[in-house]
């Protein structure tokens, strides 16, 4: 059971055997030089002290070799995107084959539902949910437009029932049973930006291949915080980012899964470049296009080997750490969290994130009733920091990487104060 006292949190940091990973991040300061309690890793995560290696790696082999990097280099750059394939693919439960690092998130979602938003005149209705991420929902209404259908009619939002924060299933189910035979593609955010609420990506895709619609995930809040079995989903298709929890830098390149089943399928429709042809006549240069199989099927470009460099550097972290062992951390460090929130004598606050631990990650958002943005504010000025959505929610996440629960016992405390 856990105690709201300052030591047993540093107890249980004493005792948590992922403690010694919080040494290997840049951990922002105030000017007095207090670590601040940073909570926004599924905003854009810490900088690991081993980033600036990787990249100086890169730099040098360009100073040394120019051009001749892409053979010479300590990392050739040709195929460097492949040193990343399978620690992604473990990290989001799918076969090296299913999965490459490419483009951005939003980029990657359009040129996804190149492959598998096919709308026909009667079939061609999106679904997402209601608090979908903003960028989701322009990227499919702009799809609804730019193949002629109208927005209003076009998109179908999966909603929290009246009075309630969270999605049921059963209303995804209802939604498609109903209207099945006119939606083209469900499009859904595995973990929900704004509550937390980590979905049922399996009953997800079962219910929308029950009606012939094409399921993809937006797993900008998943990758490196839960574990999807993105293959035994078997979701259609899947992108996320990997500057929130993968730790990469602002803007870093987004990852990209196609499942399998669609591997070998060359008739999709998709837009092409000379990096998704074929790479054994890739530079002969007047081949006619002859597409990759796989998830490596969809590259248009040759990629930018800085990003790579910085997202290697955090795969590499990942991969020796595992997801099993910082989920079972991420558990018991926002249960934590959960607990002391709980505690607090007033009726003003809520957690609206699930309160089983495998509907969600490591972010809990918290509403707070008559709070407005200035709470905010003031838990910034005391070194917290945290995320704040309109009308009245924080969202923390306790990253199991660098997050202790000595940060999260402080923060409550703060909080308490501020109320
Ligand atoms: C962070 C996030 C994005 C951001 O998209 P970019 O293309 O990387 O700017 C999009 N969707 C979701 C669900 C996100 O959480």
């Amino acid at each position: 059971m856990y105690k709201g006292t300052l030591d047993y949190a540093q107890e249980q940091d004493k005792k948590d055997k992922l403690a010694y990973l919080r040494e290997q991040f840049h951990i922002p300061k105030d000017k007095e030089g207090n670590d601040w309690l940073y909570f926004t890793g599924n905003s854009l995560g810490l900088q690991p002290k081993s980033t600036q290696k990787y990249i100086q790696q890169e730099l040098d082999d360009w100073a040394k070799y120019g051009v001749e990097g892409h053979f010479e280099a300590k990392n050739p750059w040709l195929p460097y995107h492949e040193f990343l394939t399978d620690s992604m693919s473990k990290i989001v439960g799918a076969k090296p084959l299913e999965v490459v690092v490419m483009n951005t998130l939003t980029t990657n979602l359009h040129l996804l539902m190149v492959s598998f938003y096919q709308p026909t005149k009667k079939k061609y209705k999106i679904v997402i949910e209601s608090d979908a991420f903003p960028s989701d929902r322009y990227a499919v209404q702009s799809q609804l437009k730019f193949h002629g259908f109208d927005v209003e009619d076009g998109l179908i939002e999966w909603k929290p029932r009246e009075g309630e924060e969270l999605l049921r299933i059963e209303d995804l189910e209802q939604i498609v049973s109903e209207q099945g035979d006119e939606i083209a593609l469900l499009l859904i955010g595995g973990v929900n930006y704004y509550t937390g609420q980590y979905l049922d990506l399996k009953r997800i895709a079962e219910i929308g291949h029950a009606k012939n619609c094409f399921v993809g995930i937006d797993l900008a809040h998943g990758a490196g915080n839960i574990s999807p079995e993105l293959h035994n989903s078997g979701v259609d298709f899947a992108a996320w980012c990997t500057y929130k929890y993968l730790n990469s830098g602002p803007g870093s390149l987004a990852g990209l899964f196609v499942h399998e089943k669609h591997a070998k399928n060359k008739e999709l429709p998709r837009f092409a470049g000379w990096w998704n042809h074929n790479k054994e006549t890739r530079f002969n240069m007047r081949q006619p296009f002859d597409v990759m199989e796989g998830a490596e099927g969809w590259q248009l470009s040759n990629p930018p080997i800085l990003s790579m460099a910085a997202i290697r550097a955090s795969l590499d972290m990942f991969n020796d750490v595992g997801m099993e062992a910082l989920r079972e951390k991420s558990e018991r460090l926002t249960g934590y969290f959960e607990f002391l929130i709980n505690q607090i004598d007033t009726d003003r606050i809520k957690v609206i994130t699930p309160s089983n631990p495998k509907e969600r990650g490591c972010q809990l958002s918290i509403q707070v009733q008559n709070a407005d943005k200035s709470l905010h504010k003031k838990l910034t000025e005391n070194n917290i920091i945290t995320d704040w959505r309109e009308p009245d929610v924080i969202r923390c996440a306790p990253v199991p990487m660098y997050n202790s629960f000595e940060d999260v016992f402080k923060m409550v405390e703060i909080l308490k104060s501020l109320l």
